[in-house]
């Protein structure tokens, strides 16, 4: 009698919740639209900030920095604009080429301020952990593997993924998975010529007993030494030169990382869904948010996987949930519809710059940039030009073997050769910086190219 008494009342308490519940709903669900309630102030602060005016030449964040007095976030300028808006042009500045900031996808984003914008409730996901038991969203998982099997430029079935803090923390990592427990010596790192300086600059940083840099993958090839440990790292395409790589050591002792960071539309046909033991990519490239610092990996081997779990969980104890939060909805915003529009905008944004790189450089008999055979692409179904994430630039004449110090007198910022393990006649030039720095960049480039002898003037 008290038992059914008690259900009675339990069911009534039930009742009446359902009934509050469905009345507040109601009332912030009007005409099919919700009435915001706590994310309406956030909503209308970062559209404030994003409608301050910079005159197209920079901008403004929330976590900018505010003048004295002043609430509101500064401009933050692009190179050669200055003044509070951003309006006013430094005529004689030096153009930046150097850095690998994908700033060429911002208007995308800017395109689609809605289906990616944010609004982070305090409350969000203040765990360390998914569930109490892993770091990595399994949505974002999913997504990962939906944007690859649109691209087709990774094959993901029965394979595993691993989140990383950027593709710096994943090839780290690797690196650590790769090398062997209990060796006597350590696992020879190395990347063919010219190679991205982070594999060297890690391995020599964390100058772990496991693993030490030995430099071009090339030089070991035909060693007679079979019995060192080698970790080569394939960059494909490559950084800088965009060429799609392959591997150069083969053996039962060497392991294989295919940094795969540029292996989208935007930079290179795709040839094939790409299937090695071991691959990282990263959204910095993808999407352009280089900041969110996100990467993944895709791993064959399950020994691997738990190997780098470990790293991740004692290095960072895995990724923010921050940024794997930012890094979902902007992956979802990209494969909203058909999901090409992204590599649509990214294509046509790159093959426009190289196509005016190289009809600037064509005048030229000063300067040359590596050349790529077009290769059918799966993702377009056609043959296509390389569009690369940067120039390979060779400076021919025999006195100007500094070709760096060539580009600086000429108000060029670039990368130097030996950055990558090359001649100082070489220099990187990043084509993926903003508009500003491009067109800045092909203006020097055209005044340099115009003063040589013999050039006709564009
Ligand atoms: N690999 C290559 C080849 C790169 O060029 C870069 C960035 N320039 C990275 C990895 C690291 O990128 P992130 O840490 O932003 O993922």
């Amino acid at each position: 009698m008290v038992k059914s008494r008690l259900s009675f009342k339990f069911a009534g308490c039930l009742v009446s919740s359902l009934i509050l519940n469905l009345l507040f709903i109601i009332n912030i669900y009007v005409g099919g639209q919700w009435n915001l309630s706590w994310s309406s102030r956030a909503a209308a602060e970062a559209e404030a900030v994003a409608a301050t005016s910079c005159s197209g030449h920079g901008r403004a964040y929330l976590d900018g920095l505010v003048v004295d007095g002043n609430t509101e976030p500064v401009c933050e300028c692009n190179a050669c604009y200055t003044g509070p808006d951003c309006s006013q042009y430094i005529p004689h500045c030096m153009a930046n080429a150097d850095g690998g900031d994908p700033l060429f996808l911002e208007p995308f984003w800017l395109q689609h301020a809605a289906s990616s914008a944010l609004v982070v409730a305090g409350w969000h996901r203040m765990s360390y952990s998914f569930d109490g038991s892993t770091y990595i969203s399994k949505e974002l998982e999913r997504l990962i593997r939906k944007v690859h099997a649109l691209v087709g430029n990774a094959v993901t079935e029965n394979r595993f993924i691993i989140f990383g803090t950027g593709s710096t923390q994943v090839l780290s990592a690797a690196a650590y998975a790769l090398s062997l427990e209990n060796s006597s010596s350590p696992a020879g790192v190395v990347a063919s010529v010219p190679y991205y300086a982070l594999y060297k600059e890690q391995a020599e940083y964390f100058s772990s007993e496991k693993f030490k840099f030995q430099g071009d993958a090339n030089a070991w090839k035909n060693k007679s030494d079979t019995s060192t440990n080698m970790i080569e790292v394939v960059t494909s395409p490559n950084n800088p030169d965009g060429r799609l790589n392959k591997v150069i050591l083969q053996g039962p002792n060497v392991k294989t990382i295919y940094d795969r960071a540029y292996y989208w539309p935007h930079f290179t046909p795709i040839t094939a869904p790409a299937d090695e033991d071991l691959m990282v990519f990263t959204l910095s490239k993808l999407s352009g948010h280089a900041g969110s610092r996100f990467g993944w990996a895709v791993v064959k081997d399950e020994n691997v996987y738990n190997r780098m779990t470990i790293h991740m969980q004692l290095s960072s104890m895995g990724v923010s949930r921050d940024s794997q939060l930012r890094a979902f909805k902007l992956l979802k915003a990209a494969l909203e519809g058909e999901g090409r529009e992204l590599f649509d905008f990214a294509y046509q944004t790159m093959k426009t710059r190289w196509e005016r790189l190289t009809r600037t450089l064509s005048l030229s008999k000063r300067f040359s940039v590596q050349k790529i055979n077009p290769q059918y692409c799966t993702f377009y179904n056609k043959f296509r030009e390389f569009s690369p994430a940067y120039a390979w630039l060779k400076c021919e004449r025999e006195e100007d073997k500094d070709c760096y110090a060539v580009l600086k007198e000429a108000k060029i910022i670039a990368r130097q050769g030996n950055r990558f393990g090359s001649e100082d006649r070489y220099v990187r030039l990043s084509l993926v910086r903003s508009q500003d720095d491009f067109d800045i960049l092909i203006k020097r480039l055209n005044k340099l190219v115009s003063e040589e002898d013999g050039a006709k003037i564009m």
